[in-house]
């Protein structure tokens, strides 16, 4: 049988594209061994306010910038292409649609965002078809990785399914039907997109929370100003 081919999907409203997404999706990446990321900007975000959002091609412009000669990274605009919300589901099928057989999927989030999966459209069908990277973020109170693992065992049981199992020789929570979801602890990086516009807003400098070329562009564009 052939090998099967990993492939994260990593969405996000990149609102801009900060190191924060960066770092941490490569360190997912690495640890599940995954061959390629498509980072997937939404076009409308269901949870998000649309006040001081770019447009969509400057944000997936913006994505190219940062994710430079990276053979491992792409944009995808797959949401932007898409008319209405972008609902995870519908990304999630369309990428199996267009994937081979042996392709397993794995949907990056961090754990902010995931915390609120049971206020997302056919939250339990997302379950079933792609397993879940959930990342770890520095804002969160949890201090250790055992903190985060049980913050998130707390959630998945409570909320979403009582069947969650944690599996520590996988590293990861099992459930009988639905897809393994992993735990992801990711070294902090203490950006957010909010943080990127509210100090551009301020006109304070962004170089260290955005790659060079990111900022470039934001400052020829105009934005978030
Ligand atoms: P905003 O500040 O506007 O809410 P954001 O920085 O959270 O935006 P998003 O584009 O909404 O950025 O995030 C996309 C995904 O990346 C989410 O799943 C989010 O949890 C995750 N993420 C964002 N920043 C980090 C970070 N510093 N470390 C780990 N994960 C992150």
């Amino acid at each position: 049988m052939p090998e099967s081919r990993r492939i994260g999907i990593f969405g996000g409203t990149f609102n801009p594209i900060h190191n924060g997404h960066l770092s941490a999706c490569r360190q997912v990446c690495r640890k599940l061994e995954l061959q390629r990321v498509y980072f997937i900007p939404s076009a409308l975000p269901p949870h998000k306010g649309t006040r001081q959002l770019a447009a969509g091609h400057h944000r997936l412009a913006m994505i190219g910038l940062a994710l430079d000669q990276d053979p491992c990274l792409r944009a995808s605009d797959l949401e932007l292409k898409r008319p209405g919300p972008s609902f995870s589901i519908d990304t999630v099928r369309s990428v199996k649609a267009a994937s081979d057989e042996n392709t397993c999927l794995y949907f990056i989030i961090g754990l902010d965002a995931f915390l609120s999966l049971h206020t997302w459209r056919s939250w339990r069908q997302l379950l079933a078809e792609t397993c879940m990277a959930v990342m770890s973020r520095p804002f969160q109170e949890a201090q250790s990785a055992g903190d985060f693992v049980k913050q998130l065992e707390t959630y998945l049981c409570y909320k979403l399914s009582l069947a969650y199992e944690y599996h520590p020789e996988e590293e990861c929570f099992k459930h009988p039907v639905l897809m393994p979801v992993y735990p992801v602890e990711v070294t902090p990086v203490d950006v957010s997109s909010s943080r990127v516009r509210e100090c551009l807003r301020k006109g304070l400098p962004v170089e260290t929370m955005v790659p060079e070329a990111v900022a470039a562009y934001i400052k020829n564009k105009g934005l978030y100003r």
